[in-house]
């Protein structure tokens, strides 16, 4: 299809959510529809203002665009970012008054928990719309916890980024993994089973001995990790961890991990490139617990679920080559492939 020929997509939408008796103000930023309903989910954190509410609603809706577009989902990209309410609040009343907000939006957002939210608070969320996932799951269906799904697409984009970035498997490699959460001591699991040394780190004492005992990992601070002398760093804790001082001083040759937007500001994907430093893009690495969601959505089976996540190490394999090709950075290569899907220029189902 001429891509010039297709129908532009429609605007982002600006929902203000605005509740006074459900104590509930926000916003739903729908970014994408081009290729089905917007998915992302539902943040609820405390902020200063509406203003920041929206600045960080539309730069999550954006970056949930690109993410469901290059893990070939049928969906758009969007978010809701709710502003946490001085304690006490009615927890139920504001889910209530926000399911009746997406259920208002007829199926243009589909949402799930995000920062702050739980699984019990999409149940909430269910009693007023059906346009909601990351619930319990019926046996056999998909859904439910993401994190094993992301952390095993992390495991595929690190074994493709090892092979271009390292010339090898991971088998010996040393990975430095900073965060130990639901993804990160699962992804130490996987990387333990393929014969990696493990560094860890994590600002929870316990859990870093338990994972350090269980799977025979060095300890590193928390102030080091990211620049422990190992081959890969894996950041599956906080965004913005890869900052210029990190980018030029780092050891490791290789990151990929599951935090969302690792890099303190995009330009730091070049300082990388040119310090030899291969960077997996977070969003083509933790695609996984999307892929999980989005079928629940579909009412898909997990077969479906394990299919689109295994496809995660060919496409970073398919971005590490393309920056490699054409000199530019993983991220930009990754940037301009989703955008190309969100046009229409390359097929729905992705790369
Ligand atoms: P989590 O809250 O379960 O784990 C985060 C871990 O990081 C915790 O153990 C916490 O103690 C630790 N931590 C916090 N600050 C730290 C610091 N400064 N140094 C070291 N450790 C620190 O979260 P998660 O679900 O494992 O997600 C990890 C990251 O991956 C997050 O950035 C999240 O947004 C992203 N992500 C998660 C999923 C998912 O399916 N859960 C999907 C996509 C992206």
């Amino acid at each position: 299809m001429d891509a010039t020929k297709k129908l532009p997509a429609p605007p982002p939408e600006y929902v203000r959510l605005h509740d006074l008796d459900a104590r509930l103000e926000g916003m739903i930023v729908i970014h994408s529809t081009a290729l089905g309903p917007g998915a992302g989910g539902c943040r609820l954190w405390t902020y200063p203002s509406i203003h920041e509410v929206f600045v960080d609603a539309v730069r999550l809706a954006e970056g949930m665009s690109y993410k469901n577009a290059l893990a070939g989902l049928p969906f758009g990209g969007a978010k809701a970012v709710i502003r946490q309410p001085d304690a006490p609040f009615d927890r139920e009343a504001l889910l209530s008054a926000f399911g009746e907000a997406v259920e208002r939006l007829e199926g243009r957002y589909v949402t799930a928990e995000d920062v702050g939210t739980t699984i019990a608070d999409m149940d909430v969320v269910a009693r007023h719309t059906r346009h909601v996932v990351g619930r319990d799951r019926a046996a056999g269906r998909a859904g439910g916890d993401p994190a094993p799904w992301t952390a095993l697409g992390v495991f595929h984009a690190m074994r493709a980024g090892s092979r271009a970035a390292l010339g090898s498997e991971l088998s010996g490699k040393t990975v430095a993994v900073q965060g130990l959460g639901q993804v990160g001591s699962r992804l130490c699991g996987l990387l333990a089973e393929a014969g990696a040394d493990l560094v860890v780190a994590d600002i929870d004492v316990d859990r870093t001995a338990r994972i350090a005992r269980d799977y025979g990992a060095r300890i590193a601070s928390v102030e080091d990790v990211a620049l422990f002398d190992a081959d890969v760093f894996a950041p599956c804790a906080l965004g913005g961890v890869i900052t210029r001082r990190v980018a030029a001083t780092m050891k490791a040759r290789l990151i990929c991990g599951a935090a969302n937007n690792q890099l303190a500001e995009p330009a730091i994907a070049g300082v990388l490139r040119q310090n030899g430093v291969v960077y997996v893009p977070d969003y083509a690495a933790n695609a996984g617990g999307i892929i999980s969601a989005s079928a629940e959505y579909l009412d898909e089976d997990e077969e479906a679920v394990a299919l689109r996540v295994g496809r995660i190490g060919m496409r970073v394999a398919i971005i590490l080559e393309e920056a490699l090709r054409t000199k530019t950075s993983p991220a930009l290569v990754a940037d301009r492939i989703a955008e190309k899907i969100m046009i229409g220029m390359e097929p729905p189902g992705g790369i």
